[in-house]
């Protein structure tokens, strides 16, 4: 696949990673300075941690020389007088406009740090291109119980990105948008990160309700189209987990080699785990369900579980963010979301073209009875997911 998307373009492609003997080594290598072998309280932590440090600096302290020692190289150290309160971001919309410039105090203006972050809210085209600009953070730890365990399990972070029209010659302006950010264990399989993609196109209903729009419709596309692939590295991914599934990867498998590229591998996703896969950070592979529908999928991030981690089993995998995507409006009202869209509709003058409620009913029907000829299909938006 390199060979088309080559990772020679992107510094920011990382080399290849195979995750179950980086972490092994990894593991190994930080359990012989002994900091993570146990799960205790914060306190013990907070004890065997200074330990480390004062192992790894040589020295040998006091516990009162320990504290004053933390409290000197504190980052509360860096505080300035008259300074905002800290914001928890992990609630608030990362946005520009959340830092206030107005309010850097004057003695602070000399700092690096100040005057790059004074620039960034300045340049707007700069705040366009931040990784966290339109993410809403979420938190999913609902679960307390502590049965991972720290240092020896590892965390693999997938961006999901929304699917998205790409035209050769063209430069898509708005680039590949993040839908997701999902984070899973790195024993958990393929299949946990599929289910975990929310995409409205699972949602779509298949049949056309322009003449009873009433009736209840409750089959999605999901119930009925349950096949997909994940690409990773050449291989593709396939989802059995259904016995009607198909093998989406087939086709273009044989274009591929019609083409001289490849040779591409295959692979079975409720059968590999994380851990079984080698993979560059950075680099876009592909997640592809419901026939066409194609996300990019990237690994941002590989790390071990940290005591600041949900240390429960059943809180991963976990959405930490998803995009602050505008919502689809009513093409007529232009106030209400859209609940409806309609095919070769011949009194508008959009196809598709997308109704509010009231809308839908008010225009398209009179007395109960279609009015002119369309198709219609109940829509959901994807801020309603
Ligand atoms: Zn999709
Ligand atoms: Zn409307």
């Amino acid at each position: 696949m390199e060979s088309v998307y080559q990772k020679e373009h992107c510094s920011w492609v990382s080399e290849k990673i195979c995750l179950r003997d980086y972490f092994s080594a990894f593991s190994a290598a930080i359990s012989t300075i002994g900091s993570c072998k146990n799960i205790g309280s914060y306190t013990s932590k907070v004890d065997e941690t200074n330990n480390n440090i004062m192992e790894l600096m040589d020295v040998s302290f006091t516990n009162d020389e320990m504290k004053i020692l933390s409290e000197t190289c504190s980052i509360n150290q860096l505080k300035v007088p008259g300074e905002p309160p800290l914001v928890d971001v992990k609630c608030v919309k990362a946005r520009p406009g959340l830092y206030d410039k107005s309010r850097i105090p004057e003695a602070a203006s000399d700092l690096e740090t100040i005057k790059r972050l004074s620039k960034r809210i300045m340049n707007v085209e700069t705040i366009g291109q931040l990784k966290y600009r339109s993410s809403i953070w979420l938190r999913d730890d609902l679960f307390q119980a502590a049965d991972l365990e720290i240092g020896k399990h590892f965390l693999v972070t997938v961006r999901v990105y929304h699917p998205f029209c790409h035209k050769i010659g063209m430069r898509n302006t708005h680039g590949p948008r993040c839908s997701q950010e999902i984070v899973l264990l790195g024993n958990q399989m393929l299949t946990d990160l599929r289910d975990k993609i929310l995409c409205p196109s699972d949602l779509a209903v298949s049949s056309e309700v322009s003449e009873n729009p009433d009736q209840n419709v409750t089959q999605k596309t999901t119930d009925e189209y349950k096949s997909g692939f994940i690409f990773i590295e050449d291989t593709f991914y396939s989802d059995y987990r259904d016995p009607t599934n198909r093998d989406y990867s087939r086709v273009i498998r044989e274009w591929a080699a019609s083409h001289d590229l490849g040779p591409f591998q295959t692979g079975v996703m409720e059968k590999t785990k994380f851990e079984a896969l080698t993979v560059r950070l950075g680099y876009p592979y592909v997640y592809q369900h419901q026939g066409n529908c194609e996300h990019l999928i990237v690994f941002s991030d590989l790390r071990l579980l940290h005591v600041s981690d949900s240390l429960s089993l059943q809180n991963y995998p976990c959405c930490r963010s998803i995009s602050s995507a505008n919502a689809r409006y009513c093409m007529i009202c232009n106030y209400y979301v859209a609940r409806w869209i309609t095919f070769e509709n011949e009194r508008v003058p959009f196809d598709p073209c997308f109704f509010c409620e009231h809308c839908f009913r008010s225009y398209n029907y009179v007395d109960g009875k279609k009015v002119g000829n369309f198709k219609a299909y109940p829509f959901y938006d994807k801020t309603a997911l």
